[in-house]
């Protein structure tokens, strides 16, 4: 390829915590009447006081831990100034220099490391919807959403195709709900992604960092893992043909259409300074402990890969098992609660991961005990033999003997009854089809 995509991502994440980032509205705000949760604090009201969410900024922490990087021991929130009728203060209340978290990476299924830059704190913005009222085109801003703790994670720009990008969003996602810090919900926009996209003419070096092109592209709005590989393909190639015709890209932001599939030009993009950031005033900064970084870091419940690569080794399940029994937490830890039950009744993990595995029981309607009573009965109606079925057929038949003649005169509804017969004879041990069957063939 004579253009080489260079692609970082930037993600925002909702947190799910009780209350607001600095107040004590409700944190939850998807579908609720707008401008029902808000208060002085998160509406920008004149002399109102914001008091930092500990619970958020420990989450933060988590998701840092999760990715290897350095937990700051010293940290504080800046204000971050721009004006948008969703940002009743004037400044989001963010974090600049000192983030909660910095250096951590993550390896993708090929083996390549990709580099996590920061994770840090902020609040969200409120909600706009634009809409057309008595024919009018109006703007609606909802306060809602505003001041929500929002924790972004920026990466190194080392990816170097969409699906690289979107393998690492989705791991991503899985380990956000593994830590159950936030339902990472692309479509209510609890998780939502920004790819920054370059291209540059080949490379001499495998260090993709040593030489970044002069500008890149921020594509925002994207709200799927779909849209993300056909934004980022959009832009390479769009910027590809650019230099090949000859011109200069700048730097910007551009927003993705998704039902043409292409990204538009939306504003020259704000370089750092135009924010004008300054230490927030009214939070004083944190200081950590080493012995709470350490209490921080032990909270940490196991993640998708340890967990999958345990499973292989305790439980002797395949790769591609291990793969979809750790997709989700509520799956692993159902797997791991059924194991316990199980061994107790003679099931074997395998047969278990078999079972999950394949026929998809409905787990959040049932508890691991339950299912193992559907294996244990499955497997007894499994051990009835052809001969005894045979037998007990017969029996039904010459016991029925006025229903056999209305089958042999074409009622052949009656059937049933007879597979009832033999149903009930083997207090329903025996497969109703495989039964049915037979009775026809000895009625015949
Ligand atoms: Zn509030």
């Amino acid at each position: 390829m004579k253009y080489q995509p260079i692609i970082g991502m930037e993600v925002h994440i909702e947190l799910r915590t009780k209350t607001k980032m600095f107040c004590a509205c409700p944190g939850f705000h998807f579908g609720t009447k707008p401008n029902t949760q808000t208060c002085p604090v998160c509406l920008g009201l004149p002399g109102a006081l914001p008091v930092p969410n500990a619970q958020a900024v420990e989450w933060t922490q988590f998701l840092g831990t999760a990715f290897g990087c350095t937990l700051a021991k010293f940290s504080r929130f800046d204000r971050k100034n721009y004006f948008y009728p969703d940002l009743p203060k004037g400044y989001q209340i963010s974090q600049y220099e000192y983030p909660l978290a910095t250096y951590g990476s993550w390896t993708n299924g090929e083996g390549k490391k990709i580099g996590i830059r920061r994770i840090h704190l902020e609040e969200d913005t409120g909600k706009l919807s634009h809409t057309t009222i008595n024919g009018e085109r109006v703007t609606l801003v909802d306060f809602n959403r505003s001041g929500v703790p929002l924790a972004e994670l920026v990466t190194e720009p080392d990816f170097s195709s969409s699906a690289e990008a979107k393998e690492f969003v989705q791991a991503l996602q899985q380990i956000v709900r593994y830590l159950e810090i936030s339902d990472a919900d692309m479509e209510k926009g609890s998780m939502r992604l920004e790819a920054n996209i370059s291209v540059r003419v080949g490379q001499t070096t495998n260090d993709i960092r040593q030489k970044l092109p002069d500008y890149r592209v921020e594509v925002k709005n994207i709200n799927s893992f779909r849209f993300l590989e056909s934004a980022i393909n959009y832009e390479i190639e769009r910027q590809s043909e650019a230099l090949e015709r000859g011109e200069k890209l700048v730097q910007e932001t551009r927003g993705y259409n998704e039902v043409k599939g292409i990204t538009f030009s939306q504003r020259q993009k704000e370089e750092a300074h135009d924010y004008r950031y300054f230490p927030e005033p009214d939070i004083p900064s944190f200081e950590f402990s080493d012995e709470i970084l350490k209490e921080i870091k032990s909270k940490l419940p196991e993640l998708p890969e340890s967990k999958r690569k345990r499973f292989e080794t305790e439980y002797k399940i395949s790769p591609s098992y291990s793969k979809i029994l750790t997709e989700t937490r509520e799956l692993a830890d159902f797997f791991e609660e059924a194991i316990k039950v199980g061994s107790v009744h003679g099931i074997s993990p395998a047969k278990l991961a078999n079972t999950l595995v394949n026929k998809k029981p409905n787990i959040s309607k049932m508890l691991p005990a339950e299912l193992i009573k559907l294996i244990k009965n499955a497997e007894e109606k499994g051990q009835i033999s052809d001969e005894e079925l045979e037998k007990v057929s017969l029996q039904s038949i010459e016991e029925n003997s006025d229903v056999v003649e209305s089958y042999k005169n074409g009622k052949e509804s009656v059937l049933q009854f007879l597979v009832g017969q033999v149903m009930r004879k083997t207090k329903g041990r025996a497969d109703p089809t495989k039964t049915a069957e037979l009775l026809k063939k000895l009625l015949s």
